[in-house]
C-alpha cells in the first residue's frame, strides 16, 4: 500500500502567545492592535525607539537590524514573528526564522525587496510588468534607453520607497542627471506605462494555502505618496476579476503566509501591468480597516498563527485620505471639523514630529459610492487640515 506522504502539521498559536513583528512603524502599530484585540502579547524589533508601535506594544526591543545574535535571543521569547516593512535585510528574517517561525518567509522578503530579484520573478511566473533592463553603468543605462525607448523610470533596486530612489527621464538630455542621481547602484530602467488608473489587491494567505482576496482600490497618488485610496475601483468586473486572480496567483507562487499587496497599473486597453509586490499589509489596504468584516491587520495576525482567514467582505464602499506631516503646518489640524463629516474615522499613528510629507495617520470615509467616500474623505481632510 502507498501511503500519502504525513503532511507537516503546523501547530496553531492561540491567543494568549507572544508576537514579534520586525519593525515599529505605523504598519507594526497597526498589526499590534489587531492582535491585542484577539487577546497577543506583541513586542516590536525596531532599530529606533522612538516609534508609532510603542504606544500598542507590550514591549519594544530597540535593536540594530544586523545584530543576528541579539535578534535569535529575542526570538526564543516569541511564539512567531513577521515583519511590517520589506527594508529589513533579509539576514535579519533569516536569524529569527532560525529560531520560530517567521511569516512570510524570509525568502520572500528576499526576492520582494529587490527591484530586480522581484522583476525576475515576474518574468519567471509569466505575469505581465514594465518592460525593463537592469542597469549597472552608464554604458547599460544607454543600452537599455536605446532598447527601450522613453519616457522611461531608473530606479535604484532596493531602498525604493514613495517615489525615492526614482528618476523619470524624458529626454536624452537627462540621462546623464538620473544616472548621477542614483548610480552607481545597481538600477532597473522602466518603460513608462501609459496607464488610465493605479490599483492595489491586498490579500492574505494562511499556512494551509488558502488564500483571501479583498476588493481591488484604485489609487491616487500626489508627489509620488500615496494620497487616496478607494474601493470599489469603478472599473469593469473583468479588470477587477483578472487582478484578484493574478494577486493570488503571485501570493501562491511566491509561497506567501501571511498579507501581501500587489499593485498595478491599469493600461488604456484594460491591461494589467505588475508595478510591485509589498509582502506586508499596505497603505492602500488601510481602508479595510474601517469597511471589512476583517481589516488586513487581523488577517495578517490569522495568517501569522494558523488560524482561518477572516471575510473580506467590504460592507460600504470606502475610501481613506492620508495625512502627511504637511497638515499640521498651521499648528495642530482642526480634527473636530474633519469628523463632523459623516461616515468619517481618524486613526493617527502617534508620531511626534510632523515633518513634511511624513505620514501621520489617515481618515477612512465610509459612503453610498466610492465617488462620495472619495469627496468626504477630502473634504473631511481639507478641514482638518483648514484648507479651502
Ligand atoms: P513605485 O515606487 O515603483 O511604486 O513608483 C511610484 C509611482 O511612480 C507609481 O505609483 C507610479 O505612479 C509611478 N511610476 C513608477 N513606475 C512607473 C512606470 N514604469 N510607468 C508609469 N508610472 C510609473
Amino acid at each position: 500500500m502507498v501511503r500519502p506522504p504525513l503532511r507537516e502539521v503546523t501547530p496553531v498559536i492561540l491567543p494568549g502567545a507572544t508576537l514579534g513583528v520586525m519593525g515599529g512603524g505605523q504598519l507594526g502599530a497597526m498589526f499590534a492592535m489587531a492582535a491585542k484585540r484577539l487577546g497577543y502579547r506583541v513586542e516590536a524589533l525596531s532599530d529606533v525607539a522612538d516609534c508609532p508601535a510603542v504606544h500598542h506594544c507590550d514591549r519594544v526591543h530597540v535593536v540594530p537590524y544586523d545584530d543576528a545574535a541579539t535578534l535569535g535571543r529575542i526570538a526564543t521569547g516569541l511564539a512567531a514573528v513577521t515583519f511590517e516593512f520589506e527594508n529589513v535585510p533579509a539576514e535579519a528574517a533569516r536569524a529569527l526564522a532560525a529560531v520560530v517561525p517567521c511569516r512570510p518567509a524570509p525568502d520572500v522578503l528576499f526576492t520582494t525587496q529587490d527591484r530586480v530579484r522581484e522583476k525576475a520573478f515576474l518574468a519567471r511566473h509569466g505575469f505581465a510588468c514594465a518592460p525593463h533592463r537592469v542597469v549597472r553603468s552608464r554604458a547599460e543605462l544607454d543600452a537599455a534607453i536605446a532598447a527601450i525607448g522613453l519616457p522611461a523610470v531608473l530606479k535604484t533596486a532596493a531602498f525604493g520607497y514613495d517615489g525615492k530612489g526614482q528618476r523619470r527621464i524624458d529626454a536624452a538630455d537627462a540621462v546623464a542627471a538620473a544616472w548621477d542621481a542614483l548610480g552607481p547602484a545597481e538600477c532597473v530602467l522602466e518603460g513608462w506605462v501609459d496607464f488610465d488608473c493605479e490599483i492595489s489587491v491586498v490579500a492574505a494567505r494562511g499556512v494551509a494555502g488558502d488564500v483571501a482576496v479583498y476588493e481591488p482600490s484604485r489609487n491616487a497618488h500626489a508627489h509620488h505618496i500615496l494620497d487616496v485610496s478607494s474601493a470599489p475601483a469603478g472599473l469593469p468586473r473583468a479588470v477587477l476579476t483578472e487582478a484578484r486572480s493574478v494577486a493570488s496567483r503571485i501570493l501562491e507562487a511566491l509561497d506567501v503566509v501571511g498579507v501581501a499587496c500587489v499593485e498595478f497599473f491599469v493600461a488604456r486597453s484594460g491591461a494589467l501591468v505588475v508595478n510591485e509586490i509589498a509582502p506586508r499589509p499596505h497603505n492602500s489596504g488601510h481602508l479595510t480597516i474601517a469597511a471589512c468584516e476583517t481589516s488586513q491587520f487581523e488577517q495578517q495576525v490569522r495568517a501569522l498563527c494558523g488560524l482561518p482567514l477572516g471575510s473580506t467582505r467590504q460592507l460600504a464602499p470606502a475610501a481613506m485620505a492620508n495625512l502627511l506631516g504637511d497638515c499640521w503646518s498651521g499648528g495642530e489640524p482642526d480634527w473636530p471639523a474633519a469628523l463632523s463629516v459623516p461616515g468619517t474615522s481618524l486613526l493617527l499613528y502617534g508620531k511626534s514630529d510632523p515633518r513634511p510629507g511624513r505620514k501621520m495617520g489617515h481618515l477612512t470615509a465610509l459612503a453610498p459610492t466610492a465617488d462620495e467616500a472619495v469627496a468626504n474623505a477630502t473634504r473631511a481632510r481639507d478641514r482638518a487640515c483648514r484648507r479651502g
